[in-house]
């Protein structure tokens, strides 16, 4: 008998109709004489709704009041899929994160799990329960509701895949795998049968929303390997593990854009030791994450220090800077949140020089002007003008991976 791990994720879920059709597939399963545990997304766009209910009460919600409101999505889904399934006279219990013991550290609304327990799980499976749980949800160690940002119910599940060693993890979405760019923008974007650990995490981190970057960071360390595939259909879908050399062929293996980006740089900061510490400090104790980050080379004893961070970011970091601007003797800032970032991923950039000349080319052909550049041994990032994100895509899917398929 296998241990299967599934999450569903909001568009599998959005309504009545489709939390049946899970149900189906979640019973077939079942039946087919394995053990299941079921993770759920909140239904469809609940959690912005989430969101955009508590703006209209004010505009800085508390962190901890907020992770109050938006673990109340997901726990509306499991009990309605526990409901669907005792319909189909399968035996079933739904549970929220804390029920399960996952524990969190305290950092709301993007906590990280720091511990999983499985009594509660292993005692509803041996009992022959199918086991719903909660994504997107844990508890402190002080008995405090957090969440583990957005995408998060993809960490749950692997988590729970982790811990209870099970022998598959499948995540199903509403595209049936990994594509060598999102499909809703690049058409002609191709399915990979697999992907590397290290390839995914770059295109998650990047952008591809389609697994959070946390939960294949998570995944490459406890060696689980990941299935996307779709839940309105059968097809093969894409293999997240760890992939041979013979397998990576392509130099490119993905294309990825990311809309949430703002910019921030502080102009004329004295070129001396201890300044980037004092900067980045205190945007790491508002638990800021930086993204890139270029220093100017020095001109006349001074430097200019631009980075970028997460829109939701932006007002916080803003505040920060204008406190150490003083501190560090900075003459200026400027921000800016109308820029994304393009990237292209591929573990075969190791050992084919001329890709980044290749990537500039392409985007200079298009008459798109880049801002800051970064790099690492499988991808290239390139800042650019929001407006022109679509285009970039399209432009470096094509050049790298080819034209559409007809
Ligand atoms: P879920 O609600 O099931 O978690 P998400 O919306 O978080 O689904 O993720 C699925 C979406 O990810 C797809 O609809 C697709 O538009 C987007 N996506 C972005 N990049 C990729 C990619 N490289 N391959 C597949 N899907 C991608
Ligand atoms: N419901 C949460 C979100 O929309 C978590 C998830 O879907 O994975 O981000
Ligand atoms: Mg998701």
């Amino acid at each position: 008998m296998a241990l299967i791990v599934q999450k569903y994720g909001g568009t599998s879920v959005a309504n009545p109709e489709r939390i049946k059709n899970v149900a189906r597939r979640v019973v077939a399963t079942r039946r087919a004489g394995n053990q299941v545990v079921v993770v759920v997304s909140a239904p469809g766009d609940t959690t912005d709704e989430l969101i955009a209910l508590a703006k209209q009460i004010t505009d800085r919600p508390s962190p901890r009041e907020m992770d109050m409101l938006l673990a109340t999505g997901e726990q509306m889904s499991i009990a309605l899929l526990a409901m669907a399934i005792q319909d189909l006279n399968e035996p079933v219990i739904s549970l929220t994160g804390p029920q399960v013991g996952i524990v969190t550290d305290s950092v709301h609304t993007k906590a990280k799990i720091l511990s999983v327990s499985c009594e509660r799980l292993e005692k509803e499976l041996q009992k022959g329960n199918i086991v719903i749980v909660a994504g997107f949800q844990g508890m402190t160690c002080e008995h405090e509701i957090t969440t583990l940002g957005r995408g998060g119910s993809d960490t749950t599940a692997v988590a729970l895949a982790a811990a209870l060693k099970a022998d598959v993890c499948q995540i199903y979405t509403d595209v049936d795998g990994v594509y060598t760019a999102d499909p809703r923008v690049v058409p002609g974007a191709r399915k990979l049968a697999s992907i590397s650990y290290d390839e995914m995490l770059e295109l998650a981190s990047l952008g591809a929303q389609v697994l959070q970057p946390r939960s294949v960071e998570f995944a490459k360390l406890h060696g689980v390997v990941l299935e996307v595939r779709s839940s309105f259909n059968n097809n093969e879908g894409t293999l997240v593990k760890e992939v041979t050399e013979m397998e990576k062929a392509m130099v490119v293996s993905g294309v990825a854009g990311d809309k949430n980006v703002a910019r921030l740089a502080v102009f004329g900061v004295p070129d001396r030791p201890g300044i980037a510490k004092t900067l980045f400090s205190a945007l790491a104790r508002e638990s800021i994450n930086v993204d890139m980050i270029v220093q100017s080379y020095m001109r006349d004893g001074i430097n200019d220090i631009a980075f970028t961070i997460g829109r939701d970011d932006l007002d916080k970091a803003v505040r920060v800077c204008e406190q150490v601007k003083e501190e560090i003797g900075a003459s200026g800032m400027a921000y800016d949140d109308r820029v994304a970032k393009v990237s292209i991923v591929g573990a075969g950039m190791i050992t084919n020089p001329g890709v980044a000349a290749e990537m500039f080319a392409c985007l200079a052909e298009q008459g798109i002007n880049i801002h800051m550049i970064s790099t690492s041994e499988i991808k290239i990032s390139c800042i650019i003008d929001e407006e022109h994100l679509t285009r970039a895509m399209k432009a470096l899917h094509e050049r790298f991976i080819g034209p559409a398929e007809s």
